[in-house]
C-alpha cells in the first residue's frame, strides 16, 4: 500500500469536468446526518483557583446548570498540591434545534488552593496524558471497535483578576500544559476591574506569555476562508485572553421593560454578560462553540495527540539524539545479555556434540562386538564342519548319514547368514 502511495503521489492530478450530476455533492450532507443523528462530543477542562468561577461560566456558556458551583470556596486543609488536586468529570447530553451534543466537562477542585502550589499542575498533567494513553492503548488493539475517546479538547484556565500580571502558579500551569492541551486562558471575573485595567492586564498577560514561551490555543485562520470568516477570526483572536463575566441571574434591564439580561447587578449598575461592550464572553462562546468546536477536536486529535503519540513511539525505540548516556548504557546492557546468550548456546552446542558422539562410539562399540561374536560363531561352525568331514571321510555311511534328518549343517549356515 504504501509503494502504491508513492507511485500515485508521483501521479499529476488532472481536473475533468463531469458531463452531468453524478450526486457526490451530497457528501458532506451525508457527514453531517450522521454526525447530527450520532451527535457531537466535546470535553472541556477548566483549572484555576477555587472561587474564580469557573462552574459559573461552563453553566453560563451552556445557558445550563452543568456544573455545581460553590457559593463558599473550600478552605485549603492539605499542603501537598500534588495530592490535593482531584479531578472531577461530568457528562451532560443536551440538545439544540435537534442537534445533540454530549458534553463532558473536567473540574479540576483544589488547584491553586494550597500553600505550596508548586506541584499543582502535575495531576491535571497526569490525567490529560493518561486519557491519551487509554486512546493509544485502544488504537494498538486488534479489535479497534466501540473506542472510548476521553481526550480533552479544550482547557479553559482561569486568571485571577488581580489586574497585575500572571503568577507564578499560573506561569508554570501554561508553560506544562501548552503542548498538551488547547489552552484557553480567560481572565476571571473582568467585573471587578474597569475597562482601563482589565486592557492593561491584557497586555501584561500577554508579555507573559511571549516571555515564558507559552503555548496557547489561537484560531487559524485558513486559505479558503472568506474575508467575512478571516475578519471574524481576527476579532475572536484579538480577545485573547478574553475577559468574562459568568451569571445565572437574568434581571429586567431596563426596569419595566420585560426584557430579561444575564447579568450581575451593582449599585450603579448591570454588568450584561451577553454585552460586547462590557465582557468577551460573546466572542469566547463563539469561538468554543459556534465556530471553533470543530477545530478545537481536530486539533486536539491531530496536533496535540499525534506529538503524544510520535513521542511515546520514539521513548519506546529508544532514540540515540534525544538521551545519549541512556541510549548508550541501554545499548550496553542490550550487548552483555546478547554476548550472554551466544555463550550459552556454545556450551549447549558442546554439550550436544559431545553426547551425539558418545552415542556414536557406543554403537560403533556394539557393531564391533556383534562383529566379533559372528566372526566367532563362523569360525566355530567352519571347525564343526571340518570336524563332521573328516568323521565322513574317515568311514561313516550314506544311511547313518541320511537318518540324522536331512541337512542340519546346511540349515545352522543358512540361518547365521540370514541373522548377519
Ligand atoms: P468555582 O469554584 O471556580 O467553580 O467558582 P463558582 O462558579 O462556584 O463561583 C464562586 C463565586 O463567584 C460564586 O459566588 C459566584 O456567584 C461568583 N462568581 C462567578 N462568576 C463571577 C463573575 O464573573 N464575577 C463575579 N463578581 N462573581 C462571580
Amino acid at each position: 500500500n504504501h509503494t502504491i502511495a508513492l507511485i500515485q503521489s508521483n501521479v499529476p492530478v488532472q481536473k475533468k469536468k463531469l458531463n452531468g450530476t453524478v450526486g457526490f455533492h451530497f457528501l458532506p450532507n451525508q457527514v453531517h446526518r450522521k454526525s447530527i443523528k450520532k451527535g457531537f462530543q466535546f470535553s472541556i477542562m477548566i483549572v484555576g483557583e477555587s472561587g474564580l468561577g469557573k462552574s459559573t461560566l461552563i453553566n453560563t456558556l451552556f445557558n445550563a446548570p452543568i456544573a455545581p458551583t460553590r457559593e463558599s470556596p473550600k478552605e485549603a486543609t492539605n499542603t501537598d498540591s500534588s495530592k490535593a488536586v482531584e479531578i472531577n468529570s461530568f457528562t451532560s447530553d443536551i440538545e439544540e434545534n435537534g442537534v445533540k451534543l454530549k458534553l463532558t466537562v473536567i473540574d479540576t477542585p483544589g488547584f491553586g488552593d494550597f500553600i505550596n502550589n508548586a506541584e499543582a499542575h502535575k495531576p491535571i498533567l497526569r490525567s490529560i496524558e493518561e486519557r491519551y494513553e487509554h486512546y493509544l492503548e485502544q488504537e494498538s488493539r486488534v479489535a479497534r471497535k466501540n473506542m472510548v475517546d476521553s481526550r480533552i479538547h479544550a482547557c479553559i484556565y482561569f486568571i485571577a483578576p488581580t489586574g497585575h500580571s500572571l503568577k507564578q502558579l499560573d506561569v508554570v500551569f501554561m508553560k506544562e500544559l501548552g503542548a498538551k492541551v488547547n489552552l484557553i486562558p480567560v481572565i476571571a471575573k473582568s467585573d471587578l476591574l474597569t475597562d482601563a485595567e482589565t486592557k492593561a492586564f491584557k497586555e501584561r498577560i500577554l508579555e507573559d506569555i511571549k516571555a515564558n514561551h507559552i503555548q496557547i490555543y489561537y484560531p487559524a485562520v485558513h486559505d479558503n476562508d472568506d474575508p467575512e470568516t478571516v475578519q471574524e477570526i481576527k476579532e475572536i483572536a484579538s480577545r485573547i485572553p478574553f475577559a468574562v463575566i459568568g451569571s445565572n441571574q437574568t434581571y429586567e434591564h431596563p426596569p419595566g421593560s420585560g426584557k430579561h439580561i444575564r447579568g450581575r447587578k451593582y449599585p450603579w449598575g448591570l454588568i450584561q454578560v451577553d454585552n460586547e461592550a462590557h465582557c468577551d464572553f460573546i466572542k469566547l462562546r463563539q469561538m468554543l462553540i459556534r465556530s471553533h468546536m470543530e477545530e478545537l477536536k481536530e486539533q486536539t486529535l491531530e496536533v496535540l495527540y499525534e506529538n503524544h503519540r510520535s513521542q511515546k513511539l520514539v521513548e519506546g525505540f529508544g532514540s540515540p539524539t534525544k538521551n545519549p548516556a541512556k541510549f548508550e548504557e541501554e545499548k550496553r546492557a542490550h550487548e552483555t545479555k546478547m554476548a550472554k546468550m551466544e555463550s550459552e548456546m556454545k556450551l549447549m552446542f558442546q554439550q550436544k556434540i559431545l553426547a551425539e558422539e558418545k552415542k556414536l562410539k557406543q554403537a560403533e562399540e556394539g557393531m564391533y562386538a556383534r562383529h566379533r561374536e559372528m566372526k566367532n560363531q563362523l569360525e566355530q561352525q567352519r571347525l564343526d564342519l571340518e570336524e563332521r568331514k573328516k568323521r565322513l571321510l574317515g568311514g561313516n555311511s550314506a544311511s547313518s548319514f541320511n537318518n540324522r534328518g536331512g541337512t542340519p549343517t546346511q540349515k545352522k549356515v543358512v540361518g547365521v547368514a540370514a541373522a548377519g
